[in-house]
């Protein structure tokens, strides 16, 4: 499953550092600080960082801050935070608006040169203006102004003279290219708005495809890595650089972008859940996001890992949210704290055990980490079980509790189910039964087969909890294939998000720091979530127990 060979980014990198090309690399991870990072990024992250530290380089985190109209502080910080946890380091932290400067003066370059006019048209105009894949574009009337005409206008509209969306700068390349990106794309626009950094000095803000290589030129990026649908924009991205002054010729390289089943990865939608009220808030379990994987109760590590797993390649595809989960499963079952939960308790009396009698009983904290230790349960003559471990009539192949039958306890004793209590309704209240006094730890002193083993907790000492089961938000594998008409928000599932109100947790849970992360017996892998406290604690599930994933790779 591991990748042996080389990506073919690793291919490129060290064929540029063999023949001389670049003497070491530099790469950059530059988001737009307009929401949250979610899962998308991280393999973007996991990449330029990853090429960085794999071949002596440097990376820098870029905040792309060119549209003031959606960025915001609040996304500057979450990005550095989530950035970090992940396990990386920027060799820099750099801001696109602080080259605003530069960039404004390369404008000014280009209108000099004549590979730049201010076009008077509208937004309507100019796009009807481009043409289509099929027709060429026609030239704007406003294209053949003069330079010393152009220079005017533009610092004019630098000043703050004209309204939004009067005036654009646009690059003069060819309006009959078959690549649209090339038919005169417009460089620069008015925005009246403050910018989270620059304020309201600039009332002109350079558009991504203008401002994105001059970055990369002032940092020295040697290999500017990109998702796919940037590959049409390469040519422009050349044309600004071959057509400037830079001090450095940086490359894009695209690959292939993160698409995972049930999951949606587009930052304005997201912004949408949230504001909507559709989650609660950027960090909810059921997120795509770093913070939201974190919460749900994530690793770093298993999410680098994933990014290892999928590596990288040219073609776009959809990767199974399972094999995400199966990276984590695997380090979980090695570091996660064990305890008992009962999610739907019901109630257990052992009608032999001498009353107020408590035993205490060691307990394996994690069966595959010996340094994890033991911890001591007590065990009364009140327990509570699960509901769904009884059944009155028992189906075929089901080893719980049923009139007659024995079970384990586990790391406690065998007991023998006997009569069930009722309420009027027929429902059962409460379960009698007597325990093998002799079975201390497990095992029957006889040596009679017990099959079935379960979890429970001490009513003396069991916590209420609430524990929120989480499942994906989306009802749709492939959110990419939603029918025509639809929106997205008709795939949500309803059952994302079960949570068991009155479950019952054992003590050392119950003292769970927010973010702790253990196996409940039976149950699947929980985080404690950061609103846990001990006399009310909140457990998320992070991911079950059946791993179909690595079972599927097993056949
Ligand atoms: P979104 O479409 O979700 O808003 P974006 O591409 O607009 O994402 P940026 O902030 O521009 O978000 O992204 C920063 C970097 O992360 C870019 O280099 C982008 O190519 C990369 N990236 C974004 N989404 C993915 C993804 N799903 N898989 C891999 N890389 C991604
Ligand atoms: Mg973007």
């Amino acid at each position: 499953m591991a990748q042996e060979n080389k990506n073919f980014i690793e291919e490129i990198i060290s064929g540029d550092l063999e023949s001389g090309k670049v003497n070491a690399i530099t790469t950059r991870f530059p988001p737009e600080p307009n929401g949250y990072l979610h899962i998308g990024h991280a393999k973007s992250i996991c990449l330029n960082f990853g090429m960085a530290e794999q071949f002596g380089g440097k990376c820098n985190l870029r905040f792309d801050d060119t549209n003031p109209a959606k960025e915001d502080t609040e996304y500057v910080e979450s990005i550095m935070e989530d950035v970090k946890w992940l396990g990386f380091e920027w060799a820099e932290l750099r801001y696109a608006s602080d080259y605003f400067e530069q960039f404004h003066k390369w404008a000014i370059d280009l209108i000099k040169a004549g590979k730049a006019y201010v076009d008077d048209q509208n937004a309507e105009e100019i796009r009807i203006g481009r043409g289509t894949l099929t027709r060429p574009g026609t030239n704007s009337p406003y294209r053949d102004r003069s330079i010393t005409e152009n220079l005017d206008l533009f610092s004019r509209m630098t000043a703050g003279e004209f309204e939004e969306g009067t005036h654009v700068l646009r690059a003069k390349i060819d309006m009959a290219s078959s690549n649209m990106n090339m038919r005169d794309p417009v460089i620069y626009r008015i925005l009246k708005r403050e910018h989270h950094r620059t304020g309201s000095k600039w009332c002109v803000y350079p558009m991504y495809d203008f401002a994105h290589g001059y970055e990369d030129a002032i940092e020295g990026v040697t290999h500017s890595i990109c998702t796919l649908e940037f590959q049409d924009h390469r040519p422009l991205y050349d044309w600004f650089i071959a057509n400037t002054d830079v001090p450095h010729i940086p490359h894009q390289y695209e690959f292939a972008r993160l698409n995972l089943t049930y999951t949606l990865m587009s930052k304005r939608k997201l912004l949408e859940l949230v504001t909507l009220g559709i989650v609660d808030g950027w960090d909810d379990p059921r997120m795509p996001t770093i913070c939201g994987f974190r919460r749900r109760g994530y690793t770093a590590a298993s999410i680098r890992r994933f990014c290892r797993e999928i590596g990288v390649a040219k073609a776009d595809s959809l990767v199974e949210v399972e094999l995400l989960q199966h990276c984590l499963r695997e380090e979980l079952n090695k570091t996660a704290q064990r305890g008992m939960a009962v999610l739907s308790p019901l109630k257990v009396i052992i009608d032999n055990w001498e009353d107020g009698f408590v035993d205490e009983l060691p307990a394996e904290n994690n069966p595959e980490d010996e340094t994890a230790g033991t911890r001591m349960l007590k065990i009364g003559k009140e327990i509570y079980i699960e509901r769904t471990d009884y059944m009155e009539e028992p189906v075929k192949g089901f080893f719980r509790l049923a009139p007659g039958r024995e079970v384990r306890l586990k790391h406690a004793y065998i007991i023998k189910c006997g009569d069930a209590v009722k309420d009027a309704n027929g429902n059962v209240t409460e379960l009698h039964c007597t325990a093998d006094l002799a079975s201390r730890g497990g095992d029957a002193p006889d040596g009679r087969k017990i099959k079935g083993t379960l979890h429970w907790v001490w009513a003396g000492d069991a916590v209420r909890s609430r524990i929120n089961m989480y499942g994906n938000l989306f009802t749709l594998r492939n959110m990419g294939d939603m029918e025509e008409g639809k929106d997205y928000k008709d795939y949500l599932d309803p059952k994302s998000l079960v949570v068991a109100e009155d479950a019952l947790v054992e003590p050392t849970l119950a003292a769970a720091h927010p973010l702790d992360k253990f196996q409940f017996l039976r149950h699947g892998y929980f985080c404690a979530d950061k609103s846990t406290t001990r006399e009310h604690p909140v457990f998320n599930l992070t991911v079950s127990l059946k791993d179909s994933w690595g079972k599927e790779q097993k056949k």
